[in-house]
């Protein structure tokens, strides 16, 4: 169902409105579904308690963290390391495999003019078609192809491989990317990235670039009390990167 609203306290909790046939029930009480539909955007609306919300439309980042997680999604920090460092921009036409729950395929959707995006498995499948459908997205071409076995692609700015044997696809990825374009490869565990970066380096068609982790520590600021949040995420994955540079 689609989400209408989304309202905030001023501590940051935030509420999704799903639909405006019902009242929102919160922790702080209900809000009623006549002010949320009558509300404008920016609006201080408040509950049955009195609990003061802010209240406007959902914006991507919004709707975003309420897609469908069916297999292990790629974390934001490690999606804006990918976006900086190839620049992918609104000029960009991405190849994405596999798809996954299409997290990251659907993040690169709102800012490239193009993703293509591959899995293996129909289940999954169905899943990316449901998330795009729930962000509107109509730039992303699902392919339910084995990215080690086929690809048609060509023109391809950057290729970002998040499959468990990455090497496998070097030579497609080759063949779709675009000279000057970036591979990338997104694996969790170590012996990936070796297999990875020492077939990359006997490939002449790309030159490597380099292999990071990004590590997020989110603090805590209440008053003076200013400190590293205890809970903090552990590892996600090592992002190898490299240039294709031949025709
Ligand atoms: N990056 C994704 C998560 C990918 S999980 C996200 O952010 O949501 C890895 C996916 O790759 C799984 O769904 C798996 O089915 C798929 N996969 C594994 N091998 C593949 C292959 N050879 N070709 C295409 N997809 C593959």
């Amino acid at each position: 169902m689609a989400i209408k609203k989304v309202l905030i306290t001023r501590h940051g909790r935030k509420f999704y409105a799903k639909d405006l046939e019902s009242d929102l029930h919160t922790q702080y009480g209900f809000v009623k579904k006549e002010d949320i539909e009558k509300s404008k955007e920016g609006d201080l609306i408040k509950s049955n308690t009195e609990k003061e919300f802010f209240i406007f439309s959902p914006s991507f980042i919004d709707l975003y963290r309420k897609i469908k997680r069916d297999a292990q999604i790629i974390p934001l920090k490690d999606i804006g390391f990918i976006i900086a460092e190839t620049g992918i921009n609104k000029e960009s036409r991405i190849l994405d495999a596999g798809s996954g729950s299409g997290a990251l395929a659907c993040f690169l959707a709102s800012i490239a003019k193009e993703v293509v995006t591959y899995e293996i498995r129909e289940d999954f499948i169905e899943v990316v078609k449901s998330n795009i459908g729930f962000l509107n997205l109509k730039n992303i071409k699902i392919k339910n192809k084995n990215i080690y076995e086929e690809t048609d692609d060509k023109n391809i700015d950057v290729a970002i491989l998040d499959v468990p044997e990455p090497w496998k696809a070097i030579e497609n990825c080759s063949k779709a990317l675009n000279p000057g374009g970036f591979l990338v490869s997104y694996s969790p565990s170590v012996p990936q990235v070796a297999d990875f970066v020492n077939n990359l380096r006997k490939n002449e068609s790309f030159v490597y670039l380099k292999t990071c982790e990004i590590t997020e520590r989110e603090w805590e600021v209440e008053e003076r009390k200013v400190r590293p949040k205890s809970a903090s995420i552990g590892h996600s994955g090592f992002m190898s990167f490299a240039r294709k540079v031949t025709k």
